[in-house]
């Protein structure tokens, strides 16, 4: 679907954003203007002006590989936090002076927008204009970092050693720490509920980033001393862009989009893998099905959003709960299970125990609204006592669930006497 050049002002999503936000992303934007037109501790030379052009023919030519790549991943999710702008950008910050680095922030970003982000609804243009904000104040944070290390020399061609290493090292923390700052304050703004999660993009994202970065670092090197080798940084680059739109379909195959934890399909696999194992090395595991009670109140008192925020809390809740190596799935509806390798019956009961305590004790706040008093049922089935097939251990801990609703909700249920097995 393509959206139109300009939408009528009434469409505009900056109307319903929070007013905090909007004058934060305001602040933010006036410093970017502000402190780009300060003076640049050096004058521009003629080389300044090839290598920007350089970096600006490289940097467009890789977004327009990558074209696909990137509408892709966009439209597939809401927030995609890493993008491979920072190779070019970083290592403008590091051998450009600042009005040639924010310059070339700028057409990088006006590029990109004209070509894919313009076209998704997912990305509207105030959320561009204060991300490429923050990218500037980053850009900007770097110069000072690169005068303490290496006076006011252009910084790659003088330092072929450690202090160099230090120097770029430093840069990449400072630009990183600048951003990621900036950033997550704009979303906590944004959605004052949100958790450290969703607000810190997780680990992935941010080890993403400090690889683009250090990808801009060498492209930087390479700038300075050999610039004619610059193209064979285009295809890793956009190999890797790839690769992050094929983690991105893998994780959707395996991952129930509403939660994070796995689908029924992943969860399945998982646990024939685990019942393979059992059988070889004649152990046990358990199976846990959890249902929470009087969902539907939920959804009827504060609406089917609030319901799906619950659901991700209970779902992140199942997750710190249980082990590492245990694994959660959404089964549907509200409805998950839990796969728990290599644990005896009074194991699987004491876990459940914990869940359902968990369960009881979650406070979610979404948008000013506050639910709390949840509950869950949960019916335990372990192998090999309640079966020897997967779909058999299903349908006991299904019974067991059963049970437990049956008997009055917010309590574990095992169809099982007592007493371990394994
Ligand atoms: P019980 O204690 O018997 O389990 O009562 P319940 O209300 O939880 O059970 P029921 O199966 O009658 O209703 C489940 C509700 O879960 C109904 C449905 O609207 C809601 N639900 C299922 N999937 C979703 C979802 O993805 N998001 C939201 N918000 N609600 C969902
Ligand atoms: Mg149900
Ligand atoms: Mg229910």
């Amino acid at each position: 679907m393509s959206r139109p050049f300009l939408i009528p002002p009434s469409q505009w999503t900056v109307r319903s954003a929070p007013r905090s936000m909007l004058l934060f992303y305001a602040a933010v934007e006036v410093a970017a203007i502000v402190l780009s037109l300060l003076p640049s501790s050096r004058p521009a030379t003629q080389q300044d002006w090839i290598r920007l052009a350089m970096l600006l023919a490289i940097g467009a030519i890789q977004a327009e590989l990558s074209r696909r790549t990137e509408r892709l991943r966009r439209y597939l999710a809401s927030s995609v936090n890493a993008d491979m702008t920072s190779v070019w950008i970083f290592a403008g910050a590091l051998e450009l002076p600042s009005p040639l680095a924010v310059l070339l922030t700028v057409a990088i970003y006006l590029h990109l927008w004209g070509r894919v982000w313009r076209q998704q609804l997912t990305r509207p243009a105030h959320r561009t204009v204060f991300s490429a904000s923050t990218v500037i104040l980053a850009c900007l944070a770097v110069g000072p970092v690169l005068g303490l290390v290496d006076g006011e020399t252009p910084f790659v061609d003088t330092s072929p050693n450690l202090r160099g290493l230090a120097g770029v090292c430093l840069a990449i923390l400072v630009f990183t720490a600048t951003n990621s700052a900036l950033v997550m304050i704009g979303l906590k703004l944004r959605n004052p509920d949100s958790g450290l999660a969703e607000v810190t993009g997780g680990w992935d994202n941010n080890i993403l980033e400090l690889a683009t970065l250090c990808l801009g670092g060498m492209t930087a090197v390479v700038l300075a001393l050999r610039p004619y080798l610059l193209p064979l940084i285009v295809l890793p680059i956009v190999m890797l862009h790839r690769s992050l739109l094929m983690r991105q379909f893998q994780e959707m195959a395996t991952r129930d989009q509403k939660t994070g934890v796995l689908n029924s399909v992943a969860w399945h696999d998982t646990a024939v893998k685990e019942l393979d194992r059992a059988t070889r090395q004649l152990s046990s595991f358990g199976v846990l099905m959890i249902d929470i009670d009087h969902f539907k109140r939920v959804n009827d008192t504060h609406g089917h959003l609030v319901g799906d925020t619950v659901l991700k809390h209970v779902a992140g809740t199942l997750e710190n709960t249980v082990r590492k190596h245990d694994s959660v799935g959404r089964f549907g509806g509200e409805e998950f299970v839990v796969l728990l390798p290599a644990t005896t019956h009074t194991e699987v009961v004491m876990i459940a125990e914990r869940v359902r305590r968990a369960i009881t004790a979650l406070v979610v706040r979404d948008h000013g609204t506050a639910v709390s008093g949840l509950s869950a049922s949960i019916g335990v089935a372990v192998y090999p006592n309640c079966g020897v097939l997967v779909d058999r251990l299903l349908v006991s801990a299904d019974n067991a669930l059963y049970v437990a609703k049956q008997t009055g909700r917010n309590r574990v249920v095992s169809l099982i006497e007592s007493g371990d097995t394994g």
